[in-house]
Protein backbone atom coordinates (compact mmCIF):
# COMPACT_ATOMS: atom_id res chain seq x y z
CA UNK A 1 0.00 0.00 0.00
CA UNK A 2 1.11 3.29 -0.52
CA UNK A 3 0.97 6.19 1.85
CA UNK A 4 0.78 9.79 0.44
CA UNK A 5 4.12 11.91 2.14
CA UNK A 6 3.86 14.24 5.19
CA UNK A 7 2.06 17.19 3.96
CA UNK A 8 4.68 19.88 4.82
CA UNK A 9 8.09 18.04 4.83
CA UNK A 10 10.34 19.13 2.23
CA UNK A 11 13.23 16.96 2.76
CA UNK A 12 16.41 16.15 4.99
CA UNK A 13 19.30 17.50 5.87
CA UNK A 14 22.66 16.63 7.12
CA UNK A 15 23.45 18.33 10.16
CA UNK A 16 27.76 17.58 9.16
CA UNK A 17 27.81 18.23 5.58
CA UNK A 18 24.65 20.40 4.80
CA UNK A 19 23.33 18.07 1.86
CA UNK A 20 19.53 17.66 1.59
CA UNK A 21 17.94 14.79 0.66
CA UNK A 22 14.54 13.87 -0.47
CA UNK A 23 11.98 12.47 2.32
CA UNK A 24 12.58 8.89 2.16
CA UNK A 25 13.41 5.88 4.56
CA UNK A 26 17.27 6.28 4.57
CA UNK A 27 18.37 6.91 8.50
CA UNK A 28 21.88 8.59 7.87
CA UNK A 29 23.83 10.82 5.43
CA UNK A 30 25.19 8.83 3.02
CA UNK A 31 28.44 10.53 2.43
CA UNK A 32 28.90 11.05 6.00
CA UNK A 33 27.95 8.10 7.17
CA UNK A 34 26.84 7.12 10.78
CA UNK A 35 27.55 10.11 12.72
CA UNK A 36 25.55 12.21 9.56
CA UNK A 37 22.38 12.42 11.56
CA UNK A 38 19.90 14.41 8.99
CA UNK A 39 17.04 16.89 10.66
CA UNK A 40 13.72 16.67 9.09
CA UNK A 41 12.85 19.84 7.06
CA UNK A 42 9.60 21.68 6.61
CA UNK A 43 7.74 24.39 4.53
CA UNK A 44 6.49 26.50 7.30
CA UNK A 45 5.25 29.19 5.33
CA UNK A 46 2.59 26.73 4.65
CA UNK A 47 1.69 26.02 7.71
CA UNK A 48 -1.00 27.81 9.62
CA UNK A 49 0.02 28.59 13.29
CA UNK A 50 -4.11 29.15 14.23
CA UNK A 51 -4.02 25.60 14.73
CA UNK A 52 -1.79 25.73 18.19
CA UNK A 53 -4.21 27.00 20.47
CA UNK A 54 -6.15 26.40 23.30
CA UNK A 55 -9.24 25.63 20.94
CA UNK A 56 -7.92 22.90 19.15
CA UNK A 57 -9.23 19.99 21.08
CA UNK A 58 -6.98 17.34 20.32
CA UNK A 59 -5.43 17.41 24.06
CA UNK A 60 -2.32 15.02 23.10
CA UNK A 61 0.58 15.51 20.82
CA UNK A 62 -1.40 15.17 17.52
CA UNK A 63 -2.53 18.35 17.64
CA UNK A 64 0.61 19.06 15.84
CA UNK A 65 0.32 16.87 13.42
CA UNK A 66 1.38 19.60 10.59
CA UNK A 67 5.14 19.89 12.46
CA UNK A 68 5.68 16.06 12.12
CA UNK A 69 6.58 13.72 9.39
CA UNK A 70 3.57 11.81 9.34
CA UNK A 71 1.09 10.94 6.43
CA UNK A 72 -2.40 12.11 6.35
CA UNK A 73 -3.37 8.40 5.09
CA UNK A 74 -2.52 7.17 8.81
CA UNK A 75 -4.10 7.01 12.01
CA UNK A 76 -2.31 7.58 14.77
CA UNK A 77 -2.05 4.90 17.89
CA UNK A 78 -5.24 5.51 19.98
CA UNK A 79 -3.11 6.09 22.65
CA UNK A 80 -2.63 9.37 24.12
CA UNK A 81 0.81 11.01 23.90
CA UNK A 82 2.25 14.07 25.08
CA UNK A 83 -0.17 17.68 26.60
CA UNK A 84 1.36 16.83 29.99
CA UNK A 85 0.44 18.26 32.36
CA UNK A 86 2.93 21.38 33.51
CA UNK A 87 2.51 22.12 37.50
CA UNK A 88 3.55 24.93 39.26
CA UNK A 89 5.77 23.84 42.09
CA UNK A 90 5.54 26.43 44.44
CA UNK A 91 6.91 24.68 47.43
CA UNK A 92 10.14 23.25 45.60
CA UNK A 93 10.68 26.24 44.38
CA UNK A 94 11.28 27.71 47.63
CA UNK A 95 13.63 25.29 48.61
CA UNK A 96 15.71 25.38 45.79
CA UNK A 97 15.90 29.34 46.06
CA UNK A 98 14.18 30.45 42.93
CA UNK A 99 11.47 32.62 42.01
CA UNK A 100 9.48 29.95 39.65
CA UNK A 101 9.98 26.32 39.46
CA UNK A 102 7.38 24.63 36.81
CA UNK A 103 7.66 20.68 36.27
CA UNK A 104 6.23 19.31 33.15
CA UNK A 105 5.63 15.63 34.44
CA UNK A 106 6.23 13.47 31.09
CA UNK A 107 6.10 10.39 33.49
CA UNK A 108 2.49 10.39 32.80
CA UNK A 109 2.72 8.94 28.83
CA UNK A 110 1.40 5.70 28.11
CA UNK A 111 4.81 3.89 28.94
CA UNK A 112 5.38 6.58 31.81
CA UNK A 113 8.22 8.35 29.57
CA UNK A 114 9.50 10.94 27.61
CA UNK A 115 9.77 8.79 25.08
CA UNK A 116 6.81 7.59 24.10
CA UNK A 117 6.57 11.10 21.62
CA UNK A 118 9.30 9.33 20.00
CA UNK A 119 8.11 5.72 19.52
CA UNK A 120 4.17 7.03 18.67
CA UNK A 121 6.17 8.60 15.34
CA UNK A 122 8.56 5.56 14.74
CA UNK A 123 5.98 2.79 14.65
CA UNK A 124 4.41 5.42 11.96
CA UNK A 125 6.90 5.62 9.74
CA UNK A 126 7.19 2.09 10.10
CA UNK A 127 3.96 1.54 8.53
CA UNK A 128 4.58 4.11 5.99
CA UNK A 129 7.34 2.45 4.85
CA UNK A 130 5.76 -0.74 4.33
CA UNK A 131 7.56 -2.61 7.67
CA UNK A 132 6.32 -5.09 9.61
CA UNK A 133 8.83 -5.01 12.54
CA UNK A 134 10.57 -2.90 14.31
CA UNK A 135 13.45 -2.91 16.53
CA UNK A 136 15.61 -0.74 18.94
CA UNK A 137 18.33 -1.06 21.60
CA UNK A 138 17.25 1.11 24.81
CA UNK A 139 18.74 1.05 27.92
CA UNK A 140 15.39 0.57 28.83
CA UNK A 141 12.77 3.57 27.80
CA UNK A 142 12.79 3.77 24.51
CA UNK A 143 12.09 -0.14 24.35
CA UNK A 144 9.18 -0.18 26.56
CA UNK A 145 8.17 2.71 24.37
CA UNK A 146 8.59 1.26 21.45
CA UNK A 147 6.93 -2.29 22.65
CA UNK A 148 3.56 -0.09 23.69
CA UNK A 149 3.17 1.63 21.03
CA UNK A 150 3.98 -1.95 18.61
CA UNK A 151 0.98 -2.94 20.29
CA UNK A 152 -1.43 -0.46 20.25
CA UNK A 153 -1.10 -0.47 15.89
CA UNK A 154 0.11 -4.04 15.76
CA UNK A 155 3.66 -4.16 14.94
CA UNK A 156 6.02 -6.73 16.22
CA UNK A 157 8.61 -5.71 18.07
CA UNK A 158 12.12 -7.04 19.08
CA UNK A 159 14.12 -5.30 21.34
CA UNK A 160 17.64 -5.49 22.65
CA UNK A 161 18.63 -4.27 26.21
CA UNK A 162 21.87 -3.66 27.96
CA UNK A 163 22.66 -6.23 30.73
CA UNK A 164 22.20 -3.37 33.51
CA UNK A 165 18.62 -2.30 32.18
CA UNK A 166 16.15 -2.33 35.43
CA UNK A 167 14.03 -5.23 36.03
CA UNK A 168 10.78 -3.05 35.72
CA UNK A 169 11.33 -1.28 32.49
CA UNK A 170 12.35 -5.17 31.10
CA UNK A 171 8.95 -6.52 32.49
CA UNK A 172 7.01 -3.91 30.49
CA UNK A 173 8.70 -4.86 27.59
CA UNK A 174 8.04 -8.27 27.91
CA UNK A 175 3.68 -7.55 28.85
CA UNK A 176 3.69 -5.65 26.32
CA UNK A 177 4.78 -8.66 24.05
CA UNK A 178 8.25 -7.44 22.98
CA UNK A 179 11.06 -10.12 21.72
CA UNK A 180 13.58 -9.22 24.58
CA UNK A 181 17.24 -9.45 23.84
CA UNK A 182 19.41 -8.98 26.65
CA UNK A 183 22.78 -8.18 24.92
CA UNK A 184 24.95 -9.21 27.67
CA UNK A 185 27.73 -5.85 27.71
CA UNK A 186 26.98 -2.12 27.42
CA UNK A 187 24.12 -0.03 25.49
CA UNK A 188 27.12 0.87 22.98
CA UNK A 189 27.05 -2.87 21.70
CA UNK A 190 23.33 -3.50 21.95
CA UNK A 191 22.98 -0.62 19.76
CA UNK A 192 25.74 -2.07 17.11
CA UNK A 193 23.88 -5.21 17.50
CA UNK A 194 20.54 -3.94 16.63
CA UNK A 195 21.96 -2.28 13.70
CA UNK A 196 23.22 -4.96 12.34
CA UNK A 197 20.08 -7.03 12.70
CA UNK A 198 17.62 -4.70 11.36
CA UNK A 199 19.55 -4.60 7.86
CA UNK A 200 20.03 -8.54 8.11
CA UNK A 201 16.76 -9.25 8.63
CA UNK A 202 14.58 -6.31 6.98
CA UNK A 203 13.40 -4.61 10.51
CA UNK A 204 12.55 -0.74 10.65
CA UNK A 205 15.51 1.02 12.99
CA UNK A 206 13.48 2.90 16.01
CA UNK A 207 17.36 3.56 17.11
CA UNK A 208 16.60 7.26 17.98
CA UNK A 209 20.06 8.71 18.28
CA UNK A 210 19.85 8.07 14.40
CA UNK A 211 16.74 7.68 13.23
CA UNK A 212 15.72 11.64 12.26
CA UNK A 213 11.98 10.96 12.39
CA UNK A 214 12.12 10.13 16.49
CA UNK A 215 13.53 13.64 16.87
CA UNK A 216 10.37 14.89 15.62
CA UNK A 217 8.22 13.17 18.04
CA UNK A 218 10.61 14.48 20.88
CA UNK A 219 10.29 18.05 19.83
CA UNK A 220 6.58 18.02 20.65
CA UNK A 221 7.32 18.36 24.02
CA UNK A 222 8.84 22.12 23.28
CA UNK A 223 5.81 23.07 20.75
CA UNK A 224 3.50 22.26 23.58
CA UNK A 225 6.17 24.01 26.49
CA UNK A 226 5.59 26.85 23.88
CA UNK A 227 1.82 26.41 23.95
CA UNK A 228 1.12 26.04 27.76
CA UNK A 229 3.77 28.81 29.14
CA UNK A 230 3.18 30.97 26.53
CA UNK A 231 1.79 33.76 28.88
CA UNK A 232 4.44 33.35 31.38
CA UNK A 233 7.58 31.70 29.57
CA UNK A 234 10.36 30.51 31.83
CA UNK A 235 13.76 31.52 31.56
CA UNK A 236 15.26 28.06 31.22
CA UNK A 237 13.71 24.61 30.06
CA UNK A 238 16.10 22.34 31.95
CA UNK A 239 16.28 18.73 30.17
CA UNK A 240 18.65 15.62 30.82
CA UNK A 241 20.67 14.68 28.47
CA UNK A 242 21.91 10.92 27.23
CA UNK A 243 21.85 10.42 23.61
CA UNK A 244 21.00 14.62 23.16
CA UNK A 245 17.64 14.06 20.97
CA UNK A 246 15.41 15.16 23.77
CA UNK A 247 17.19 18.13 24.24
CA UNK A 248 18.37 18.28 20.72
CA UNK A 249 14.12 18.09 19.97
CA UNK A 250 12.57 20.34 22.66
CA UNK A 251 15.14 23.08 21.40
CA UNK A 252 13.99 22.53 17.50
CA UNK A 253 10.20 22.17 19.07
CA UNK A 254 10.48 25.74 21.16
CA UNK A 255 12.24 27.22 17.73
CA UNK A 256 10.23 26.44 15.24
CA UNK A 257 7.11 28.10 17.65
CA UNK A 258 9.45 31.35 17.40
CA UNK A 259 9.82 31.17 13.65
CA UNK A 260 5.95 30.21 13.39
CA UNK A 261 5.18 33.66 15.61
CA UNK A 262 3.48 31.91 17.98
CA UNK A 263 6.62 32.88 21.09
CA UNK A 264 8.83 35.70 20.81
CA UNK A 265 11.76 33.90 22.67
CA UNK A 266 13.37 30.74 23.38
CA UNK A 267 14.25 29.95 26.70
CA UNK A 268 17.41 29.02 27.60
CA UNK A 269 18.10 25.41 27.44
CA UNK A 270 20.18 23.69 30.52
CA UNK A 271 21.45 19.89 29.49
CA UNK A 272 21.86 18.04 32.92
CA UNK A 273 24.53 14.72 32.61
CA UNK A 274 25.11 12.46 35.45
CA UNK A 275 28.92 13.17 36.56
CA UNK A 276 29.42 9.16 35.80
CA UNK A 277 28.36 9.83 31.81
CA UNK A 278 29.14 13.31 30.64
CA UNK A 279 31.41 13.29 27.37
CA UNK A 280 28.31 15.78 25.76
CA UNK A 281 29.44 17.99 28.69
CA UNK A 282 33.18 17.84 27.94
CA UNK A 283 32.34 18.67 24.36
CA UNK A 284 30.08 21.49 24.87
CA UNK A 285 32.79 23.18 27.28
CA UNK A 286 35.67 22.04 25.20
CA UNK A 287 34.17 22.68 21.58
CA UNK A 288 36.12 20.20 20.11
CA UNK A 289 34.74 16.85 18.68
CA UNK A 290 32.96 14.58 21.35
CA UNK A 291 35.16 12.28 22.94
CA UNK A 292 32.64 8.95 24.18
CA UNK A 293 33.31 7.61 27.41
CA UNK A 294 32.71 5.02 30.25
CA UNK A 295 29.48 5.06 31.75
CA UNK A 296 29.07 4.81 36.03
CA UNK A 297 25.81 6.06 37.19
CA UNK A 298 22.13 5.21 38.36
CA UNK A 299 20.65 7.58 36.25
CA UNK A 300 20.29 4.28 33.28
CA UNK A 301 18.70 6.12 31.12
CA UNK A 302 21.34 8.73 30.65
CA UNK A 303 24.14 6.38 31.29
CA UNK A 304 24.92 7.14 27.35
CA UNK A 305 28.81 6.59 26.66
CA UNK A 306 28.78 7.35 23.01
CA UNK A 307 25.93 9.69 22.38
CA UNK A 308 24.74 9.54 19.13
CA UNK A 309 22.95 13.28 18.62
CA UNK A 310 25.44 15.22 20.37
CA UNK A 311 25.81 17.79 17.50
CA UNK A 312 22.28 18.73 17.21
CA UNK A 313 22.18 18.73 21.41
CA UNK A 314 25.11 21.08 21.73
CA UNK A 315 23.64 23.11 18.28
CA UNK A 316 20.68 23.94 20.12
CA UNK A 317 22.34 24.59 23.63
CA UNK A 318 24.44 27.38 22.58
CA UNK A 319 21.45 28.58 19.86
CA UNK A 320 19.23 29.40 22.70
CA UNK A 321 22.56 30.67 25.39
CA UNK A 322 21.84 28.03 27.26
CA UNK A 323 24.52 26.11 29.73
CA UNK A 324 25.26 22.19 30.30
CA UNK A 325 26.24 20.92 34.20
CA UNK A 326 26.90 17.29 35.75
CA UNK A 327 25.15 16.34 39.02
CA UNK A 328 26.18 13.31 41.54
CA UNK A 329 24.53 10.15 41.86
CA UNK A 330 24.07 11.47 45.35
CA UNK A 331 22.29 14.76 44.29
CA UNK A 332 20.14 13.13 41.90
CA UNK A 333 18.95 10.69 44.97
CA UNK A 334 18.30 14.30 46.88
CA UNK A 335 16.81 15.64 44.13
CA UNK A 336 13.97 12.76 44.02
CA UNK A 337 13.48 13.09 47.89
CA UNK A 338 12.97 16.67 47.32
CA UNK A 339 11.23 16.39 44.09
CA UNK A 340 7.96 13.84 45.54
CA UNK A 341 8.09 15.33 48.75
CA UNK A 342 7.50 19.19 47.76
CA UNK A 343 6.70 18.42 44.46
CA UNK A 344 4.73 15.84 44.60
CA UNK A 345 6.17 14.30 40.94
CA UNK A 346 7.76 10.71 41.79
CA UNK A 347 10.55 10.66 38.84
CA UNK A 348 13.16 8.22 37.82
CA UNK A 349 16.75 9.34 38.54
CA UNK A 350 17.14 10.46 34.67
CA UNK A 351 14.00 11.63 34.78
CA UNK A 352 14.56 13.79 37.88
CA UNK A 353 18.21 14.74 37.13
CA UNK A 354 17.19 17.93 35.51
CA UNK A 355 16.10 19.06 39.13
CA UNK A 356 19.11 18.04 40.95
CA UNK A 357 21.11 20.15 37.62
CA UNK A 358 18.21 23.34 38.70
CA UNK A 359 20.31 23.11 42.24
CA UNK A 360 23.48 22.94 41.13
CA UNK A 361 23.07 26.01 38.61
CA UNK A 362 21.66 28.22 41.27
CA UNK A 363 25.01 27.04 42.93
CA UNK A 364 27.03 28.35 40.75
CA UNK A 365 25.42 31.19 39.59
CA UNK A 366 24.27 29.71 36.47
CA UNK A 367 20.56 29.97 37.12
CA UNK A 368 19.89 33.52 39.11
CA UNK A 369 17.50 33.49 41.74
CA UNK A 370 15.00 35.64 40.19
CA UNK A 371 14.77 34.23 37.15
CA UNK A 372 12.25 31.10 36.15
CA UNK A 373 12.32 27.49 34.99
CA UNK A 374 10.82 24.71 33.78
CA UNK A 375 12.53 21.23 34.36
CA UNK A 376 11.12 18.45 32.33
CA UNK A 377 10.61 14.85 33.91
CA UNK A 378 11.57 12.62 31.76
CA UNK A 379 10.32 9.38 33.42
CA UNK A 380 8.11 7.94 35.93
CA UNK A 381 9.73 6.52 39.43
CA UNK A 382 8.13 3.14 39.57
CA UNK A 383 10.50 2.61 36.39
CA UNK A 384 13.67 2.26 38.60
CA UNK A 385 12.44 0.61 42.25
CA UNK A 386 15.92 -0.15 42.81
CA UNK A 387 16.71 3.42 42.83
CA UNK A 388 13.87 5.17 44.21
CA UNK A 389 14.74 2.70 47.48
CA UNK A 390 17.93 3.89 48.07
CA UNK A 391 16.77 7.74 47.87
CA UNK A 392 13.07 6.57 50.26
CA UNK A 393 14.83 4.88 53.17
CA UNK A 394 12.82 2.49 55.07
CA UNK A 395 8.64 2.02 56.62
CA UNK A 396 8.52 1.15 60.18
CA UNK A 397 8.09 -2.28 61.26
CA UNK A 398 5.97 -2.82 64.32
CA UNK A 399 4.00 -5.07 66.38
CA UNK A 400 0.67 -5.10 66.02
CA UNK A 401 -0.42 -2.89 69.01
CA UNK A 402 -0.55 0.76 69.90
CA UNK A 403 2.46 0.83 72.66
CA UNK A 404 5.01 -0.62 69.53
CA UNK A 405 3.17 2.25 68.07
CA UNK A 406 4.18 5.05 69.84
CA UNK A 407 7.60 4.02 70.14
CA UNK A 408 8.17 3.78 66.95
CA UNK A 409 7.09 6.85 66.34
CA UNK A 410 8.81 8.95 69.04
CA UNK A 411 12.26 7.21 67.82
CA UNK A 412 11.04 7.96 64.33
CA UNK A 413 10.44 11.81 64.89
CA UNK A 414 13.31 12.28 66.56
CA UNK A 415 15.49 10.51 64.18
CA UNK A 416 14.04 12.77 61.50
C1 LIG B 1 16.00 8.74 27.11
C2 LIG B 1 15.81 9.47 28.36
C3 LIG B 1 16.48 10.69 28.62
C4 LIG B 1 17.49 11.32 27.70
O1 LIG B 1 17.12 11.47 26.35
P1 LIG B 1 18.26 11.49 25.24
O2 LIG B 1 17.57 11.71 23.98
O3 LIG B 1 18.94 10.15 25.29
O4 LIG B 1 19.21 12.58 25.60
C5 LIG B 1 16.21 11.31 29.81
N1 LIG B 1 15.36 10.79 30.72
C6 LIG B 1 14.71 9.64 30.50
C7 LIG B 1 13.79 9.13 31.55
C8 LIG B 1 14.91 8.95 29.31
O5 LIG B 1 14.27 7.78 29.13
ZN1 LIG C 1 26.47 14.51 5.38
Amino acid sequence: MNFSPPPFVTGLKCLICGATYPHSNILTCPSCGIEGILDVLYDYSSIDNSQFTIRNSQFSHWRYKALLPISPDLHPPFLTVGWTPVYDAKRLAKHLGIRKLFLKDDGRNPSNSFKDRASSVGVLKAIEFGFKTIACASTGNAASSLACMSAAVGLQSFIFVPSRAPEPKVTQLLIFGATVIKVQGTYEQAFDLCREACEKFGWYNRNSGTNPYLVEGKKTAGLEIAEQMKDEMPDWVVVSVGDGCTIGGIGKGLQEMKQLGFIERVPKLLGVQAEGAKPMLEAFQSGKDLVPSETNTIADSIAVGTPRNWRRAIHQIKQSNGEMIAVSDEEILEAMRVTARLGGVFGEPAGIAGVAGVKKAIQQNIIKSHESVLAVITGNGLKDVQSAKQAAGEALSIKPNIDALANALSAHLKIN
